[in-house]
């Protein structure tokens, strides 16, 4: 039998990182979101899919009130935000919600569909109750990436801009306002990269959005040096992308993976020739 749409977007599996951090895992294993649980408040980063049985989970776990935020607009992390009152996002991830007829399920129908979009910014804090999170603006893969720095625990959050399969660095879609070319997307990245290992021993443990989670530290390094292996022109191009999903938006096989070490992105051929051995950083 078929799965239905909401076995295929919203079955959840959670389990503790420690005593009051949750991951919530799903796609197949391939998404987290993360729940965190101060002694006053929670903060729920990201919302999946839109399937709209998130905050059922969410308030089963803790009974906190719950602050929501995105780590970006992209809508596998902002489908379900109308199942809340309010969504903390950066003002480039407001941009990306505008593409949510891509989404699978009809969000218009979720309890809070023109929910606040709260903007927040770069060194903006969150209070918890003896736990505070910094946020970081990390944007590169998307117009409005957010990282969360956990100063109690040394969790760093990096969603999309830091995992172990691959950063994807091209749109899908444009948005109005954000023309982010490749060459700005690239440089960016590495500048937040830079940024991320600077501020090592405030954090000690990498989560990322999608795939493995917690990852080793080694991959930061590695997509510091993929940027500078593009530009110096010997990163490794790979044609074959080795992902279902994107293979079959990429049709007319516009797109390929590059690597340094561990880290690759998906990033427009074409675009990226122009870059690639151009100069050094
Ligand atoms: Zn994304």
């Amino acid at each position: 039998m078929e799965p239905n749409l909401i076995q295929v977007f919203g079955s959840y599996m959670s389990w503790k990182l420690n005593e009051n951090t949750w991951i919530i895992n799903f796609m197949g294993g391939s998404q987290n979101i993360y729940l965190l649980e101060g002694r006053e408040k929670a903060l729920l980063i990201d919302t999946g899919w839109g399937a709209g049985n998130l905050r059922d989970l969410v308030e089963k776990l803790t009974r906190r009130p719950v602050i929501v935020t995105n780590t970006h607009g992209h809508l596998d992390h902002s489908g379900g935000n109308g199942e809340w009152e309010e969504v903390l996002m950066l003002p480039g991830a407001e941009g990306d919600l505008f593409t949510c007829h891509r989404l699978p399920f009809d969000v218009s129908k979720l309890p809070f569909p023109n929910y606040i979009r709260k903007i927040v910014k770069d060194g903006d804090r969150i209070e918890l109750g003896d736990r505070t999170i910094e946020l970081l603006d990390i944007s590169a893969h998307s117009n409005g990436s957010l990282a969360y720095l956990d100063h109690s625990t040394g969790f760093l959050f990096a969603g999309d801009e830091l995992e172990s399969a691959q950063v994807l660095m091209y749109e899908t879609e444009a948005i109005p306002g954000y023309i982010f070319d490749l060459d700005t997307r690239l440089r960016t990245h590495h500048k937040n990269m830079l940024r991320l290992r600077a501020l090592k021993g405030l954090w000690n443990t990498l989560l990322p959005a999608h795939n493995g989670a917690p990852i080793a530290h080694g991959y930061l390094d590695d997509y510091i040096g993929l940027v500078e292996h593009i530009y110096a022109g010997d990163a490794i191009i790979e044609d074959k992308l080795n992902h279902f999903y994107v293979e079959q938006s990429d049709p007319e096989h516009k797109l390929c993976r590059v690597r340094w070490g561990d880290a690759s992105f998906f990033v427009n051929k074409a675009d990226m020739m122009k870059l690639y051995g151009a100069s050094s950083l």
